[in-house]
Parts: C-alpha cells; structure tokens; sequence
C-alpha cells in the first residue's frame, strides 16, 4: 500500500509499504479520507519517516474478530492507541489513557499506524460510525477539525449567552469558530493572518482582531462593555496569547488551552483568586459525545464547505504540504487513492 514519506527538508513523496494485518481487536481500515493536520512542521524541519498522521475517515474492510464493527461500516478513526481499560478509557476520556497499546507488538508492523496511508489498524472501539448522508469529508471533520474546541466548549458549556475569544486561527480555531456558531455564542477571535481572519469572519465571527496591535486587549474590553468575555479558547500555543487570553476572560469567567505550547507567566492572586478564573486544558473530546459532534456537522455542512478549503491526492503531498506552509488554507484533505 501506499503512504506519505518526508524524504529531507521540504521534500516529501509517496512510498510502499506492506500492508497491515489485523490481529486481536484490530480492525483493517481502508482509508478515504486523510484531514492533514501539523505534519507540515515535520516537512519543514525535514524529519525524515513515513509514519504521519492521526486523523482519518474510512471503510473497514477486515476484522479480526467479531466485535463492534463489521466489513463496509464507514467509520471515523479516533487517534491514539488507548487501553480500552482503565477508567479514563472507561469514561470515554481515551485520549488520555495512561497505558496506550503498542501496535507493533500486537499486530508485528507499525505500518498500520499511519493515517497518511491506504490502509490502517485500529482497535474497534476506537471507530465511531458515520451516519447515512454524511460525506467521509465533512465526517472527517469530527478528527482535529471540530474536536478538540468541541470537547472544550462541551467542557465549558459554552452557550448562546456567551461572548467567547479565541486566540489563534489555524485549522483547529478556525474549527472553534464553526463550533460556536452551532452553539449561537458571540465570536471574538485574534489572528494576524488576513487569509485566516476573513475565512473567520465567513464562518461566522464577529471581529477578528490584530494580535500584533498595541491596544487589542482594550479593543476586546470596548467590545465586552469592559467587563472581558465570558470564556476564552487559545489554539495558538503562543505565550503571548496564553497572556492574552488569561486578561480577557471576566472574572469567574473560563479558558481553554488547546494549542500546544510552552510556559508562561501565571499570578495566584491576581490571575487565579481574585478572578476566581477557572483555567483548563483540552486535547479531543469525551468518546461519548460524539454523536453531538455529528449533529453538529450534519447542521454546519454550508459552514464545513468553507471550512475545508482545499483537498488533493496523497501523490501530490508534496504539494499540500507546501500549501500549509504558506498558511493561507483552512482545513486540507489528502485522498490517499489518487
Ligand atoms: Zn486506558
Ligand atoms: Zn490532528
């Protein structure tokens, strides 16, 4: 089978590769769609490998064992290789297993592991079913698209009384914005990219602001009667935005961190007691609401077409990736069959 392959710097390509057998509660997955994530990052810095991705919608075509899926069920492909047994597993919080299986031992190939592929493994708990009238594209929607803000906003019951803030618009703000437009919420969000601004802004935000501006965070006062937003998201990773956010939040207001990122400055009294902030962090959402994430999708399909705004063929990765460098694209799709 096919995948992606990054050769050296910037250079990247497809490659061959065995394809997968399915073992214990494995499940073989053919591959439709491959949403593209941070992998660019990968194809910058030129980390050489051919095992990329984490986000996929697809069709089983083999199963191990009789289990919670059968052949020709169009599926999405929830990331990671949680245990299935401990108690976050349990509680649907699968991301953040502690005990995560280990494929290669289990199936005797890593091949299945990619995203980026043909084909690939997944334990079949971990294969949430499409509805009928829903593409494999908008589905794939319920990976890094929608999830992570999803889980957030579920986290902080994010409501149509709510003005919220996002700090950056990559893919996954972008996604939050589609989410609190299903959700009726005002939007304010911060994002220096004018291409990403305006798709903002398309999706339904209601100001997009400079990050770069001297004032922003007054301009966010201004626009909140001074009193700050009700909850904040930031899908940047950007100390800076960390800072941002923390100072734009009411007090007994909530944030989010979704972006990956690293340290910044935190005042007990001054952020956290007086405020009485409540700060979270959140990576996917709980198993179990998923299919309220697929209501979502079924109802912001118009949304979802702007949202995704370009799709290629896995042989033309090279491409994509270069694409994503640029930064001026939303969500991008490979079809790893073409
Ligand atoms: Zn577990
Ligand atoms: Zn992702």
């Amino acid at each position: 089978m096919k995948v992606a392959a990054i050769f050296g710097e910037r250079a990247a390509g497809v490659v061959d590769v065995p394809k997968p057998t399915p073992k214990e509660d494995f499940a073989l997955v053919k591959v439709h769609v491959v949403p593209m994530c941070t992998e660019y990052k990968a194809f910058e810095s030129g980390r050489q490998g051919h095992r990329f991705g984490h986000e996929a919608t697809g069709e089983v075509v083999e199963a191990a064992q009789p289990g919670r899926v059968k052949v020709g069920d169009r599926v999405v492909v929830q990331p990671g290789y949680p245990c299935g047994r401990c108690s976050l597993c349990l509680a649907g919080e699968h991301i953040h297993c502690q005990s995560p299986r280990d494929v290669r031992q289990i199936t005797g190939s890593v091949a299945g592991a990619a995203t980026f592929a043909q084909y690939l493994l997944k334990a079949d708990w971990l294969l949430s079913p499409i509805p009928d009238g829903v593409s494999y594209q908008q589905a794939s929607m319920a990976c890094c698209g929608l999830g992570p803000t999803f889980g957030a906003m579920q986290q902080m019951g994010v409501d149509a009384h709510d003005t919220i803030l996002i700090t950056g618009l990559g893919p996954v703000g972008l996604g939050g914005v589609v989410n609190a437009n299903f959700l009726g919420a005002r939007i304010l969000a911060v994002e220096g990219n004018p291409f990403r601004a305006n798709l903002a802004m398309k999706l339904g935000a209601d100001a997009v602001l400079d990050p770069d501006a001297a004032d922003v965070l007054d301009q966010i006062m201004d626009l909140t009667g001074g009193v700050g937003v009700d909850k904040a998201l930031d899908c940047s990773g950007n100390p800076r935005a960390h800072r941002l956010m923390i100072d734009s939040v009411r007090r007994k207001g909530e944030a989010s961190f979704i972006g990956e990122g690293g340290e910044f400055p935190l005042t007990a009294s001054r952020d956290m007691i007086r405020k009485g902030l409540v700060l979270r962090g959140s990576w996917h959402y709980n198993l179990a609401d998923y299919s309220k994430l697929i209501n979502v999708i079924e109802q912001s399909s118009d949304q979802l077409d702007k949202f995704i705004t370009h799709a290629f063929p896995m042989s033309q990765v090279q491409q994509a990736w270069e694409l994503q460098s640029t930064l001026e694209c939303g969500k991008v799709l490979l079809d790893p069959w073409a």
